[in-house]
């Protein structure tokens, strides 16, 4: 007898989300613009108490737009978090422009501080600093951005903040997005709220994001003829997907405290169990817990987080490894690593585990997970 399958994360509607589907087709705004995309673009910047933002067709196009309009060319370098997806690093090669990889640090998972300053340490001397920073927030956790910036700023260097898996998250009381001078944010499928498919590039420089409009839609120029003197993309949001993402920013909030609440019945059913680590939440931090993660130790267990993802496989429980950095990837092969005293990205990956944090997920669900997990890494296994 098989049981229902339990997803990794999954769209989960609010309510409204068709209301103002149909909204769009009933005035007939299936353009990528009208009001809805304009009232998700409010609603986002209330929430992360950002000024300005547009809406697009994907977090990756967002990146794109973002590296665009810091002149990131031929030639140039630009540093990215090396624990990540591919799609962090990926408008780097669009623009021609060479991708370096920093490693994690364990409190955060995210971006190491000493190995950035190490990097733009190295650049400075080679005589050529990176072009931007793509600081990347993974899971639902910010980096540790007051130092991040801090050094960025020693060295010039503008930021790009990857918080596609981190709105709603906070820092030191700020909104995570807000911190760069861009940041984006994605709304894929399995993100923590979803347009089926989308983006948005947000900034407190309101001129940055006008021009970032103006790229999205081609670099149409202000004349009523169709004038062009730069090179543009064709990269907004419909606006009846901007319809779901309205629906969707009405139940952001109720979200992340299931995601938290999931995350809080794994501790509480998992915390005895000798050999895991779940990702830390750092001191004044708000985690999402957009995936819940933990790293095992695979001498204490006696299995490695493949075979254990293997295992929830055939239970027909989703749960996914942990990134493979982007610096061991064939893709980047022969780009520059800068790893932390440790290669602690290699280490997540090789040992970390993403449970299923799907918010439509059942108390008893989350308790066959849990179940499943302990026969698992018990000695005496059961399980074929
Ligand atoms: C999902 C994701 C993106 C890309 O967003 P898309 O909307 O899928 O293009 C970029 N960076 C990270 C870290 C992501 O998880």
């Amino acid at each position: 007898m098989s049981q229902n399958r339990i997803l990794l994360s999954s769209p989960h509607m609010g309510g409204s989300e068709k209301k103002y589907v149909k909204e769009a087709f009933k005035t007939n705004w299936i353009a990528p613009l009208g009001r809805n995309i304009d009232i998700f673009e409010k609603q986002v910047r209330e929430y992360t108490g950002i000024k300005a933002a547009c809406a697009l067709n994907s977090g990756t196009g967002a990146i794109h737009l973002a590296l665009d309009l810091l002149g990131v060319g031929k030639g140039d370098t630009v540093l990215c978090s090396s624990l990540t997806f591919v799609a962090s690093a990926n408008p780097v090669l669009y623009l021609g422009a060479e991708p370096a990889f920093i490693d994690s640090d364990m409190e955060s998972w995210n971006m190491s501080p000493s190995a950035l300053e190490n990097a733009l340490d190295f650049y400075q001397m080679k005589g050529k600093l990176p072009k931007a920073v793509i600081i990347v927030n993974l899971y639902g956790q910010s980096a540790k951005m007051d130092e991040l910036v801090d050094i960025c700023n020693r060295y010039g260097v503008p930021i790009v903040e990857d918080a596609a898996e981190s709105l709603g998250a906070m820092y030191k009381g700020r909104m995570s997005g807000s911190f760069g001078k861009f940041g984006i944010f994605s709304f894929n499928g399995n993100k923590i709220i979803t347009t089926s498919g989308g983006g948005m590039i947000v900034s407190d420089e309101e001129i940055l994001i006008e021009k970032a409009l103006k790229k999205a839609t081609q670099s149409k120029e202000n004349t009523m003829h169709y004038q062009h003197e730069n090179v543009g993309y064709n990269y907004r949001l419909s606006n009846v997907s901007a319809g779901i993402g309205r629906g969707q920013m009405e139940v952001l909030e109720d979200r992340i405290s299931q995601k938290r609440a999931i995350f809080e019945q794994y501790v509480y059913g998992l915390g005895d169990v000798n050999g895991i680590q779940f990702m830390p939440e750092m001191d004044g931090a708000f985690h999402t817990r957009w995936l819940s993660t933990l790293t095992i130790d695979p001498q204490k267990l006696g299995t490695d987080a493949g075979e254990v993802i293997k295992y929830f496989a055939e239970g027909n429980i989703e749960a996914r490894p942990v990134w493979k950095p982007l610096h061991m990837q064939p893709l980047f092969k022969g780009c520059d690593y800068f790893s932390d005293r440790a290669d602690h990205s290699k280490y997540l990956f090789e040992n970390g585990i993403c449970l299923p944090s799907d918010t439509k997920m059942t108390v008893e669900e989350i308790s066959r997970v849990i179940r499943l997990f302990r026969q698992i890494v018990s000695s005496d296994k059961v399980i074929a």
